[in-house]
């Protein structure tokens, strides 16, 4: 059976006695895919992805895992998760805590033997296999967490915040991790506040506010496909303006008094940007800055919660 979908989920709530932590989650992760699952502080991601790992159990809805209900133990065979707070016993070395973890897998000695010494060279600790975890730094600690959540191969993998405690290169590693599991065919989960990072690597993601997805789409969905971008140019000569118009809506146009013009150029397609430019210096206009900007996950971000914030308090 070729199961289409990593996670599906209809409807899923779930209540602590008179606080409603995660409302109405429904969503579709495919195959394959790297998705972001966003939000801000309480609202209800850990919750949510508790619930799909069987930590928590839900109060009402229901979720398949790679075609299986999440309340079948069978369903999380395949799937790796890093949780947010972890802690894992420090008097263990790094090949110990991966052994017990292998063994809680269920996986067999010489495949434990096999996969151990992979994922710790994937997360760059093989040097440090041998010693306790006590001896480990916060995010040598957070790579033998990921190491353990990618030890039996799993074809889905939830990872909450897995890079909160690692420097710009341990981030940039663990990036280049997550996209090579993708490559492989892994579905990833991935909860972070980095914003600019899940941009990076997320084909979906999803926004969570107060227990309940606010949108959700591929980023070009959300953010939109066209970018502006600000042209600082001399005289315009030529049939200039008329070309330029052929890429995109030209949104200003001021003219200074020493002959600068600055255009803002919305390009629906932004890889337009190197043709404009060699049109322009064609045409004889002086170029003399060139600016692109484009919305941002985290303009999105902070325009969604705002305006949500804005629906329920009237501000
Ligand atoms: P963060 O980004 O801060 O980790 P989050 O989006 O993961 O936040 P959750 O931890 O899922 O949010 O919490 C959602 C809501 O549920 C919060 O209001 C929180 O106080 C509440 N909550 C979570 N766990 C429990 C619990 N065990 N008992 C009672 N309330 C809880």
């Amino acid at each position: 059976m070729v199961v289409q979908h990593a996670v599906v989920t209809h409807s899923l709530r779930k209540t602590y006695r008179s606080n409603v932590a995660v409302e109405d989650l429904s969503i579709v992760v495919e195959r394959g895919q790297i998705f972001g699952f966003l939000g801000p502080n309480g609202a209800g991601k850990t919750t949510s992805v508790k619930m799909l790992t069987g930590l928590v159990r839900p109060t009402s809805g229901s979720a398949l895992l790679l075609g299986r209900p999440v309340h079948e133990r069978q369903s999380r065979t395949k799937v790796g998760f890093l949780p947010e707070l972890f802690r894992f016993p420090e008097w263990l070395t790094g090949e110990e805590l991966l052994d017990l973890h292998g063994k809680l897998y269920g996986m067999p000695a010489g495949e434990r033997k096999r996969r151990i010494p992979i994922v710790l060279d994937i997360v760059g600790l093989a040097g440090r296999a041998g010693d306790r975890l006590q001896t480990y730094s916060k995010g040598m600690q957070q790579r033998a967490g990921l190491a353990q959540a990618l030890l039996h191969e799993p074809d889905l993998v939830f990872l909450d915040e897995p890079t909160s405690a690692l420097d710009p290169i341990g981030r940039r590693q663990v990036r280049d991790i997550i996209v090579q599991l993708r490559n492989q065919g892994t579905t990833v989960f991935l909860n972070s506040h980095l914003l600019s990072e899940v941009e990076l690597v997320c084909d979906r993601v999803a926004v969570m506010n107060r227990g309940a997805i606010v949108a959700s789409g591929t980023l070009d969905d959300l953010l939109g496909g066209h970018s502006d971008v600000e042209l600082k140019l001399g005289r315009l000569t030529g049939d200039a303006s008329t070309r330029l118009e052929m890429f995109g809506t030209l949104t200003i146009s001021v003219p200074h008094p020493d002959d600068q013009t600055t255009i803002v150029l919305r390009m629906t397609n932004a890889g337009d940007l190197p043709r404009v430019v060699e049109m322009l210096v064609h045409q004889g206009v002086d170029v003399r800055g060139v600016s692109e900007s484009r919305k941002t996950l985290e303009d999105l971000f902070i325009e969604l919660i705002d305006d949500e914030d804005k629906v329920r308090y009237g501000r």
